[in-house]
């Protein structure tokens, strides 16, 4: 059995068309009529695959192919929204890469011995109301508490007002959660976002784990004072503290982090914001990424304590809330071994990479048997309407896919 990359390449496109702007910029943020425009491109690709669709409690799109026996189902999937100005590839080769599998499957009169389910999560990228992963998050389980009902997006209107012109009702939104027994394994096909595999030449990485994510909000308070007239010494800048202790962010990382630890302070507000001013109060966000929790409660505590020392020499003070955590995610080994073998058995190279990024799959892991399959990005880069794979690697990615699905859906359970 045979994917087609030309079916899979044209319905890439034919997706990406649906993200086009006025101004001439291509996006699908979640929830907006660009959005709704690929899941209807979707649906009828769906559709025309002969699968049964339908929207879960949080705005899942899922589709099913009914399997020859009463097992729990093999999900393939990824997401379909977009950040602003962003590429053809992210989210939406996975989506394609799913209903490409069952297609073949369908074409070929092949049939699984488990349901087969294309799954596309609602927001993934969190670009509308600034946290993501909504749509897993409920299938998952988890608390959806961070997700406000009173969030407004840039155009002032509430999340749930939003989310209820998508068909979805926030109080009815947990009822989207899965139990574990309804869910043989994930699998999830994505281009990398980084610039690993091609740096080493090669088609395909198989994750082994993905990132976790701790953000932090930071605050650091001085004193105001006059610009002309306070001496050097005399200062209780914020703004300087602050930077003191991101300058020295690169060294803790490198004596305290291993080698896929990074730390970022990505915004920074500094008050009250004159040119004649010292600034009295300084605020930032840092976000700290590892494949180890406890490589991360370490950052957490160094990071304190430099600013514990940078601060209490002159008597100021700081605080660092938690504002939000995710902890790194173990990719399945079962389905590890079955990508190996596969590219093993088709002499195609790969390598074992984790994933610096995070994906919906992050919070499958916790759950159900999940496995991720990347393809690599061109020079590296995602985002952005430069994002870019190859026609070869697409292919090769979507046949291992296939192929992998084919291989667990024939051992026990
Ligand atoms: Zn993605």
């Amino acid at each position: 059995m045979r994917i087609s990359v030309d079916r899979v390449i044209s319905r890439l496109n034919e997706i990406y068309e649906c993200g086009e702007q006025k101004s001439g910029i291509h996006s699908r943020v979640a929830y907006s009529p660009e959005d709704k425009k690929g899941r209807e491109v979707f649906k009828n690709c769906l559709r025309e695959a002969g699968m049964r669709i339908r929207q879960d409690e949080a705005g899942n799109l899922i589709a099913r192919l009914e399997g020859e026996e009463n097992l729990p189902s093999i999900l393939v999937g990824s997401h379909l929204d977009t950040v602003i100005d962003g590429g053809k590839y992210d989210g939406a080769l996975g989506c394609v890469a799913g209903l490409e599998v069952a297609e073949t499957l369908v074409k070929s009169g092949f049939k699984l011995r488990h349901p087969l389910e294309i799954i596309i999560f609602a927001d993934e990228e969190g670009i509308r109301f600034g946290n993501g992963m909504f749509g897993s998050s409920a299938f998952c389980g988890k608390d959806l508490n961070d997700f406000a009902w009173d969030d407004k997006d840039s155009d002032g209107k509430l999340r749930k007002d939003v989310l209820r012109e998508f068909g979805v009702e926030l109080e009815k939104a947990a009822q989207a959660v899965r139990s574990q027994d309804t869910v043989s394994c994930m699998l999830e096909l994505h281009v990398e976002q980084g610039g690993i595999l091609e740096e080493n030449k090669m088609s395909l990485g198989i994750v082994t784990s993905i990132a976790g994510v701790k953000r932090y909000e930071v605050v650091v308070r001085g004193e105001a004072n006059h610009s002309g007239s306070t001496q050097m010494c005399h200062r209780k800048d914020a703004l300087a503290a602050a930077s003191k202790f991101i300058s020295q962010l690169p060294e803790l990382v490198k004596k305290y982090g291993d080698e896929f630890t990074v730390a970022t302070v990505g915004c920074i507000d500094a008050e009250p914001g004159a040119v004649n001013v010292i600034p009295g109060k300084c605020s930032f966000q840092l976000e700290i990424r590892d494949q180890k929790e406890s490589v991360m409660l370490t950052m957490e505590t160094v990071c304190r304590e430099l600013l514990i020392n940078i601060t209490k020499d002159k008597d100021m003070s700081f605080t660092m809330e938690q504002v939000s955590s995710h902890r790194p995610g173990t990719m399945d080994e079962k389905i590890q071994d079955a990508f190996r073998s596969v590219c093993g058995d088709k002499h195609l190279a790969y390598q074992n990479l984790p994933s610096g990024a995070f994906h919906d799959s992050l919070l499958l892991t916790e759950k159900f048997p999940t496995g991720m399959l990347f393809i690599p990005s061109i020079n590296g880069i995602s985002h952005s309407p430069l994002e870019n794979s190859r026609r070869e690697d697409i292919e090769k990615g979507c046949q291992v896919l296939l192929e992998t699905i084919l291989k667990l859906d024939k051992k026990e359970g």
